[in-house]
C-alpha cells in the first residue's frame, strides 16, 4: 500500500492551496480528484477570467451559522497574501468593480500558478480517481479506489459543494463528514438566478436581456448592483447576491431607480414638460421595454404629466422604488455558483480546520458552512482555509 503524510480530496482552489502549503512543510502529499483536470471551477469562474479575490474582503462578506468561524483564517491568509502570489507569478490582473480582482488574460493563469507551486512543493496529483471508501485506522486513514488503496496520516476534504454537477460536483464531502460523526447543516443553492411565477413569466420573458442598476433586498439584506431579466426569471449580480438570503416563499423587493427619487423627478418633469406622457418621462430613468411592461401590468397608467397630482406621483414612485417580485424558486445547483450550508463549523477548529472529535481529519473550502458573497470572496475563503489547514495537516 502506498503511504502519504497527507491525502487531499479535491484538486480545486482550497485543495491545491492546502497541498502546496503542506508540501512546503516537507509533508508527502497526494491530491486526488475525480475529474480529468485540476481546478475546473477556477477555469470557468469569472466568465473565464477568475475573480480570484476581493480587495475589501472581511468576515462581513460571508454567510455561516457561526459568523465568527471564518475570521481567523481570513486574517491569517489575506487577499493581499494571495495577490502577492499572483504578482510573484507575474499574472496580469485588474480591478473590475467593487474591489473584485480578475485576470487580464485567462483563469488558466491561476490554475497554472497553482500547478507550478504544487510541483515545486513536491505534491503529487492523481486525476480521475473514484473514491469508493474511506476508513479510519490507528495510524490515520485508508482511501480506496478501484485501482489502488492508499494510506495517509492526515486526510483533508476539499471536495467543494453541489453546484454544477456536470463539472464533477458530488456530495462526497458531506457524506464523509457524516460518516465521521460531524454535523452537516442544510444545503441550498446560492448565488443563483431566481425563477418566475407562471403569471410573471408570461409577461416578463418578453423583456429578457433588459438590465438596469437596482437595489435588491431579501430578508433585510440589500445589494446595490445590476439586475437582469431572463427567460426564466431574474439574474444579474444584485439578484445573485440576494438569492443567498432569500428563502422559498419570500419576496424580493427591488428599487428600480435607486439613484433618482422618482417623485422629485416627476415633479420637475411636470414643471418643465407638462404635456409629456408619463411613459416618456419614465423612459428617461428606466429601460423603455420595462416601462411598457409596467404599463401593461397596470402597475402604472399612462397619462400626461400635467394630470398627475402629488399623491398619484408619490404612488407611482412608491411602486417603482419598492417593486415586489415573488420568485417561484431558484434555478438550483445547475447554475448556482455556490452551496450554502455544509459541514458545521461547531465541529471544526477555526485555528486548524481540523475536526474537533476526529484526529487528523480536515475540512476546507466550500464543503464547510462558510459561503461568500459574489465578488471573489468564495475563492478567498478557499485560499485562506486551504492555507491554514496546510500549516497543520
Ligand atoms: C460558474 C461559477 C463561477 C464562479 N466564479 C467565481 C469567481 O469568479 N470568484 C469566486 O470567488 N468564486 C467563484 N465561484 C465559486 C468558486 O468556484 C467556489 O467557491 C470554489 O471553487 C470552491 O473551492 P473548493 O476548492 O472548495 O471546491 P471546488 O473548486 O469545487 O473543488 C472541488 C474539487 O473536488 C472534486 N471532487 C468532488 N467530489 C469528488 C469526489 N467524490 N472524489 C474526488 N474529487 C471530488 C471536484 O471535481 C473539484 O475538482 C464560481 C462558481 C461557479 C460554479
Amino acid at each position: 500500500m502506498q503511504h502519504y503524510d497527507v491525502i487531499v480530496i479535491g484538486a480545486g482552489a482550497a485543495g491545491l492551496m492546502c497541498a502546496i502549503e503542506a508540501g512546503k512543510r516537507g509533508r508527502k502529499v497526494l491530491v486526488l480528484d475525480n475529474g480529468k483536470r485540476v481546478g475546473r471551477k477556477i477555469l470557468m469562474s469569472g466568465g473565464g477570467r477568475c475573480n480570484f479575490t476581493n480587495m475589501y474582503t472581511s468576515p462581513d462578506n460571508f454567510l455561516s451559522h457561526n459568523r465568527h468561524y471564518c475570521k481567523s483564517a481570513l486574517s491569517r491568509y489575506t487577499q493581499w497574501d494571495f495577490l502577492a502570489l499572483v504578482q510573484q507569478h507575474q499574472i496580469p490582473y485588474h480591478e473590475k468593480t467593487l474591489g473584485q480582482l480578475f485576470c487580464d488574460n485567462s483563469a488558466k493563469d491561476i490554475v497554472q500558478m497553482l500547478v507550478t507551486e504544487a510541483k515545486a512543493a513536491g505534491v503529487e496529483i492523481a486525476l480521475q480517481q473514484h473514491i469508493q471508501q474511506v476508513t479510519k485506522t490507528d495510524a490515520g486513514f485508508i482511501v480506496e479506489t478501484p485501482a489502488v488503496n492508499r494510506a495517509c496520516t492526515s486526510l483533508v476534504v476539499a471536495s467543494g459543494g453541489l453546484s454544477l454537477p456536470n463539472l464533477g460536483a458530488t456530495a462526497f464531502g458531506f457524506q464523509l463528514a457524516e460518516q465521521f460523526g460531524l454535523n452537516v447543516l442544510p444545503l441550498r443553492a446560492a448565488l443563483v438566478p431566481v425563477t418566475w411565477q407562471p403569471a410573471d413569466k408570461a409577461i416578463f420573458e418578453e423583456i429578457s436581456g433588459v438590465s438596469l442598476p437596482v437595489t435588491a433586498e431579501a430578508n433585510g439584506t440589500v445589494f446595490p448592483e445590476d439586475m437582469l431579466f431572463t427567460h426564466r426569471g431574474l439574474s444579474g449580480p444584485a439578484i445573485l447576491q440576494v438569492s443567498s438570503y432569500w428563502q422559498p416563499g419570500d419576496d424580493i423587493e427591488v428599487n428600480l431607480s435607486p439613484e433618482t427619487d422618482i417623485h422629485a423627478f416627476l415633479t420637475s418633469q411636470q414643471q418643465s414638460h407638462p404635456e409629456q406622457e408619463l411613459k416618456t418621462a419614465l423612459a428617461k430613468l428606466l429601460p423603455k421595454r420595462l416601462v411598457e411592461k409596467l404599463l401593461e401590468m397596470q402597475i402604472i397608467s399612462n397619462q400626461p404629466l400635467k394630470a398627475l397630482n402629488s399623491k398619484s406621483s408619490q404612488t407611482i414612485a412608491n411602486r417603482l422604488h419598492g417593486y415586489i417580485f415573488k420568485p417561484n424558486g431558484t434555478e438550483g445547483y445547475r447554475t448556482a455558483e455556490v452551496t450554502l450550508g455544509g459541514v458545521d463549523t461547531n465541529d471544526l477548529s477555526s485555528k486548524t480546520m481540523a475536526a474537533k472529535e476526529q484526529d487528523n481529519l480536515y475540512f476546507i473550502g466550500e464543503v464547510v458552512d462558510v459561503t461568500g458573497w459574489l465578488g471573489g470572496y468564495n475563492f478567498q475563503w478557499a485560499w485562506a482555509s486551504g492555507w491554514v489547514a496546510g500549516q497543520y495537516c
